[in-house]
């Protein structure tokens, strides 16, 4: 027998978080207000350096955060890029989705959106995650041109912005170190079959200002629609964003894929791509994708560029959440 609902997310989300999404669908919520509840509590997530406070900043030490949310009933959408300065950009997003004609706001307009809906403020530099960006400049050997000696000055950016005038320099060289990424990506099926999903990242981090990944562009990162399913992405944006991943995905389910047809299929799309990333040097850091998919059913599957990647999934059939590892080529 088919669950009466379904919630699939990535393995880097607190079971407890997931928990309390299905306790909410339990109690017959919608997934709609499921996905953006889950959202909103990694995005408070101290711990979760990758996503909302806490998350790496760019490489000027500003933290930007990248949400997008779709309704698979409607096919309505709302997102945000470059977000500075607020706490929940997925709630921003899906305001952006119920009150303008419009589906992406970026950068300034995103930020004047918000002050004017009243969204809660708030500096989302961490103590920690401003700690790991002086360390990133240490590795770089900037830190002690742009501080001086100093660790505590009031406006790092402007100092940043006085002495570092290669920034594009600056930006190939961090992005040459390996290091973790992670974007949350939640899909939901509530128990009338509506499927919703959510993205939320603070993005790669020590990222060009303005750099704008695949979590915000609805087809790349996030596509939800009920008659066919729904996909979101974590990993190498400029991948996903190219190939329009999420979309192909869901494209594929409605012409008559199979969710595991359609996962391989898109693996097999990104393949060379990623390939011809991990040749560039300067995104060598970053070389994998992995795509979340549901089909319109409640079955779901996670499909990785690389092995060693998990996602999580809690069905009404489940007392807690199930850790899976995504299939490979
Ligand atoms: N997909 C995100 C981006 O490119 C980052 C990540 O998942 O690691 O912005």
């Amino acid at each position: 027998m088919q669950p009466a609902w379904t919630l699939l997310a990535n393995a880097e989300i607190r079971d407890d978080i997931i928990a309390a999404g299905a306790d909410m669908l339990r109690a017959g919520a919608s997934a709609a207000d499921v996905a953006e509840r889950i959202a909103r509590d990694v995005e408070d997530d101290p711990n979760e350096h990758t996503v909302g406070y806490g998350g790496k900043p760019n490489i000027m030490g500003e933290v930007e955060l990248d949400a997008s949310f779709m309704d698979g009933d409607t096919l309505k959408a709302g997102a945000v890029a470059a977000l500075k300065g607020f706490a929940h950009p997925i709630s921003v997003a899906r305001e952006v989705m119920k009150r303008l004609p419009h589906v992406l706001l970026a950068g300034a307009g995103a930020a004047r959106f918000a002050e004017e809906i009243g969204a809660e403020r708030r500096d989302n530099l961490s103590p920690e995650a401003r700690q790991m960006w002086f360390d990133q400049l240490e590795r770089m050997g900037l830190r002690e041109q742009i501080f001086q000696g100093s660790n505590s000055m009031p406006d790092a950016k402007t100092l940043f912005q006085a002495r570092v005038k290669d920034v594009i320099g600056a930006v190939n060289q961090a992005l040459t170190v390996k290091e973790g990424h992670d974007t949350m990506n939640v899909i939901v099926r509530d128990a009338k079959g509506s499927v919703c999903s959510a993205v939320t990242t603070s993005g790669i981090a020590w990222k060009y200002p303005g750099r704008v990944g695949d979590s915000p562009v609805i087809g790349a990162g996030n596509y939800a629609d009920s008659r066919h399913g729904a996909a979101a992405c974590m990993g190498l944006g400029e991948i996903t964003i190219r190939l329009a991943i999420a979309a192909r995905a869901v494209s594929l389910m409605r012409a008559g894929f199979s969710l595991q047809e359609a996962g391989i299929d898109v693996l097999n799309d990104m393949q060379p791509v990623i390939g011809q990333s991990i040749a560039e040097h300067h995104m060598a850091r970053a070389d994998w994708v992995r795509v979340l998919i549901m089909d319109r059913h409640g079955n779901v599957g996670g499909f990785a560029t690389r092995a060693g990647l998990h996602y999580k999934v809690h069905t009404s059939e489940d007392a807690q959440p199930q850790l899976r590892e995504a299939e490979t080529l």
